[in-house]
């Protein structure tokens, strides 16, 4: 038998109201909100909303603020160069984002007319929309009844409704779940409300289920589970790729990047040439002068610099080797490094290019060991011990 203090079942009509007029109250002052009752412009819902997948309001706040300063409107942005979106983008991550941004643009200010669909199944037709930003737009900028679920709301849901099913199979009917507590009317305001009870109450871990206005609804707190809800099935492990940079500056002061090939992983950024990342190359590289000649993009005398650079992606872990070199003004990458990707910038232009957080890693570690104490021909690498791992790390 259940015991009287917990709810058979979860009242849905309870929480709505009470969750509405906790937001009303609370709801969190963000650049990209607009108050409550009030429909939000689709154009900034959509940035913000592609801005946060993955990433923090905290880091995303003054990156929208900027963004929206420099292209207003989505016809402003789809008239910027996609290399000045990625620019603008870096350091943010998941750069296939940014590339989708720019494509949506260009579809909404032309075919579209610089309207956004006012529909989920219009605005998933566009480029980088998937089924939460769609419901979020549709909610939020159109005051549609559309149900946008996301990590913090899984995590809400989940305790409310005490569902053990551990994710990811739990998905659909946590998705279910929530659909059903979405009202008719305030959609948009329903979805905040979940996603700021997520984010600054129902938290990962310590919920404060005694500031929560919907405490005594929630299952979760009632049954003494909800700190471990979401149940999670084990993850595997990333696997770890290694690759070796090559980091070589010229006389004047110039760092040679080169452009990656603009499908796939981090495609169109900059990045500091270097061996693949899932081959025996970097081993080969890194065994001998010849072999670093080899793989390296210009003619030149490398040092290897000491530590290495790691890099969390999502699916894999990264450790970079880097070799350092200098060359004089006329040197030239080449046929290997594919001379027409390749560009010189100065140290004064990178922090305006397109390099995404990893490269910027590898150029910090580079440039910082210029000392010769931390350089090592690689005559004197192959009678030291193995090289210690930078402190450098850093979720992707
Ligand atoms: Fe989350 Fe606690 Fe509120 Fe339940 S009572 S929704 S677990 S904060």
């Amino acid at each position: 038998m259940q015991e009287s203090h917990i709810p058979a079942e979860t009242d849905v009509e309870a929480i709505v109201p009470g969750l509405l007029a906790w937001y009303e109250r609370e709801a969190r002052a963000l650049p990209w909100r607009a108050p409550p009752r009030a429909k939000q412009d689709a154009y900034k819902v959509w940035l913000s909303e592609i801005m946060l997948q993955q990433t923090t309001v905290k880091a995303v706040a003054p990156r929208y603020i900027d963004f929206l300063r420099r292209w207003p409107d989505v016809n402003a942005l789809a008239r910027a160069e996609l290399g000045e979106v990625l620019a603008a983008w870096a350091g943010l991550g998941y750069y296939a984002r940014a590339r989708n941004l720019h494509a949506c643009a260009q579809e909404v200010a032309g075919a579209l007319d610089g309207t956004f669909p006012d529909t989920e199944a219009g605005l998933r037709k566009l480029p980088g929309i998937g089924a939460y930003t769609a419901a979020a737009i549709a909610a939020i900028a159109f005051g549609r009844r559309a149900t946008p679920v996301d990590g913090n709301i899984e995590r809400v849901v989940a305790r409310l409704f005490a569902v053990e099913t551990p994710l990811p199979a739990a998905k659909g009917e946590i998705k279910a779940l929530a659909e059903s507590l979405t009202p008719e009317t305030r959609a948009g305001d329903f979805a905040q409300s979940l996603m700021d009870l997520g984010a600054t109450i129902c938290t990962p871990r310590r919920p404060a289920c005694g500031l929560c206005p919907a405490r005594p609804e929630c299952r979760g707190f009632a049954q003494g589970i909800a700190e471990q809800l979401p149940y999670k099935e084990e993850k595997a492990p990333r696997p770890t790729r290694r690759g070796v940079a090559f980091v070589v500056r010229r006389a004047d002061g110039a760092v040679l990047l080169r452009e990656r090939h603009p499908k796939g992983m981090l495609g169109g950024m900059l990045e500091v040439p270097a061996t693949s990342w899932d081959s025996k190359e970097w081993e080969q590289a890194l065994s001998g002068t010849e072999a670093v000649a080899r793989s390296a993009p210009v003619e030149a005398a490398w040092q290897e610099v000491l530590g290495r650079v790691e890099h969390t992606f999502t699916h894999f872990h990264l450790e970079l080797s880097v070799c350092y070199a200098e060359v004089p003004k006329k040197a030239v990458p080449k046929e290997t490094a594919e001379p027409a990707r390749c560009r010189w910038l100065m140290i004064e232009e990178l922090p305006r290019a397109a390099l995404p957080t990893v490269m910027r890693k590898v150029l910090a570690h580079a440039l910082e060991a210029k000392r010769p104490s931390r350089l090592k021909t690689q005559a004197a690498k192959r009678r030291a011990s193995p090289a210690p791992r930078s402190a450098n790390r850093r979720s992707a």
